[in-house]
């Protein structure tokens, strides 16, 4: 007879960084290993948990009148370091170096409701961020397996290993203050070069080059890694991953795709009244004729950039949608001459300014191409709904994303931009409004390489949707970790 154990479902804590693009696959993770007859919990703090609140009632609903287990946010309170403002609990609130520090503090200071929750709930798995590299011991202080997750591609996470464990800045004796030298990343399954502007450097911040290593090693110590990736869309890094860098992955993306499947069968959910009307006004355009762009949560734009981005669309002569947080400077700052008339009565384009619908319009038909940062969760939305990119790196992995889109997959162009620098850095590199149209038109005009490219993005779409099905590559590692972790349980408490 089983034991009451083995009639038990899983139960897998998540517990995503204080960032939306951390949050947001967390979320449809959850929904996802809901649907596989897992009980989630996602431990996170309450403004953190409104991001992901809607989401996860939609799950609740869709997957979970299915007999599947509820999804349960668990809120504890956002640790009080002093001085951040009221209500910012997140990497989005931040403007200065200061108020990251600050954030960083109350981050660490999770660990104890992260360790309470462990001890009062003996969940069977955590997957908990990179970002937490405690995270690790205190779940093996438990003896509860970590899976760490950063939300991000094996590709990156592969070139970021390679950098800091090659050393390569120093052994190639490239010149310190040289932006543009170029950087060649050992040990990969593809050759990887970047400019040495564009990737971590000890000598230019010296604490996050350490963090890195810091995560890196407590992340090499846990149990494996889950990637919000398939297969087909990183060819031979999750061998690189298992074989070079000896660690145990599973790829089980692309979780947002398989998140609206799972909602659309339980009925669509609301939508704000901007949304609806974003939605109405694609429906009336060509397939193909709108530039989507949007750049994450995270970047912002000098008045400067965004008035060669208008620029740019102007150029391009392409209808847009064109989304705006509303902390961004007023039009009147960077709006060129005849740039209203494009917006207003809405011609040929849309400034959506707040929270747009992402996925949605990614999806739908009259979308023809996306001017993105590269967030890995863009990357995905875009490749799930097999729309070709313009590359426009700011941050970070965003680098490492874009040489997968262009070098590997070849399912965008670049708008060369050639320099990292966080939202609190100061940013002297414009790209101008010449480039951005160029990039445009290079994935919705007529010529051939616009061709093959669209038709690259449109081949891997397929791909995406197919690894997600039953007996698909992410179908079965997301079967194969459950059964494993299963097992483990099983064998533990014997
Ligand atoms: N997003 C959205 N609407 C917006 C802005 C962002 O739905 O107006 C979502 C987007 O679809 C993606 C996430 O926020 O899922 C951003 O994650 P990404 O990794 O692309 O960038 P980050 O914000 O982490 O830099």
């Amino acid at each position: 007879m089983a034991s009451n154990d083995e009639q038990q479902p899983l139960h897998v804590l998540l517990f995503p960084f204080v960032a939306p693009g951390h949050l947001i696959p967390v979320a449809d993770m959850a929904a996802l290993f809901a649907s596989h007859g897992v009980k989630c919990t996602i431990l996170t703090t309450p403004a953190n948990a409104d991001v992901i609140r809607s989401a996860v009632d939609g799950a609740n609903n869709a997957v979970c009148s299915t007999g599947a287990p509820e999804i349960d946010i668990s809120t504890v309170p956002f640790p009080d370091v002093g001085s951040l403002a009221p209500g910012v609990e997140s990497v989005v609130g931040i403007s200065s170096e200061a108020d990251r520090s600050r954030l960083l503090e109350a981050v660490r200071l999770l660990r104890e409701p992260f360790d309470r929750f462990l001890a009062d709930h003996r969940p069977d798995a955590v997957v908990a961020d990179s970002f937490y590299p405690w995270t690790t011991d205190t779940a093996a202080e438990h003896g509860v397996p970590r899976l760490c997750f950063l939300g991000t591609s094996m590709f990156a996470r592969a070139c970021n290993a390679s950098l800091l464990c090659s050393n390569t800045l120093e052994l190639e004796g490239l010149p310190p203050d040289d932006p543009d030298a170029i950087v060649s990343l050992p040990g990969l399954p593809h050759r990887v070069t970047l400019r040495r502007g564009q990737v971590m450097d000890p000598r230019k911040n010296e604490l996050e080059w350490n963090y890195g290593k810091l995560v890196n090693a407590a992340d090499q110590r846990s149990y494996g890694e889950v990637f919000n990736s398939f297969a087909e869309l990183e060819p031979g890094y999750a061998e690189h991953y298992r074989t070079a860098l000896g660690r145990r992955v599973w790829l089980v993306g692309p979780v947002g795709h398989a998140s609206d499947v799972l909602a659309a069968r339980g009925g669509a959910g609301e939508l704000s009244l901007e949304a609806e009307r974003c939605l109405r006004w694609l429906d009336q355009k060509p397939d193909g004729s709108v530039v989507f762009i949007s750049f994450g949560t995270l970047t912002r734009f000098t008045a400067v950039e965004q008035r060669e981005v208008a620029r740019g669309l102007q150029l391009s002569g392409r209808n847009f949608v064109w989304v705006m947080s509303e902390s961004e400077a007023e039009p009147s700052q960077w709006m060129p001459e005849g740039f209203a008339e494009l917006i207003d009565p809405r011609e040929h384009g849309i400034i959506f300014w707040g929270w747009a619908p992402q996925r949605l319009i990614l999806g739908h038909s009259a979308v023809g191409g996306f001017v993105t940062h590269c967030g890995w969760n863009s990357v995905l939305e875009a490749v799930s709904a097999g729309v070709p990119l313009v590359t426009w790196p700011r941050h970070g992995d965003q680098f490492y994303n874009e040489k997968l889109i262009l070098e590997v997959l070849k399912i965008g162009v670049s708008v060369g931009s050639r320099f990292s620098a966080t939202k609190v850095e100061v940013r002297s590199e414009v790209i101008n409004g010449e480039k951005i149209a160029e990039g445009i038109d290079r994935v919705m005009g007529d010529d051939e390489e616009a061709e093959a490219v669209r038709k690259k993005a449109v081949d891997l779409r397929g791909k995406a949707r197919s690894a997600i099905e039953k007996g698909g590559s992410s179908y079965d590692d997301l079967d194969q970790l459950i059964t494993e972790l299963m097992a483990r349980r099983n064998s533990v408490s014997v």
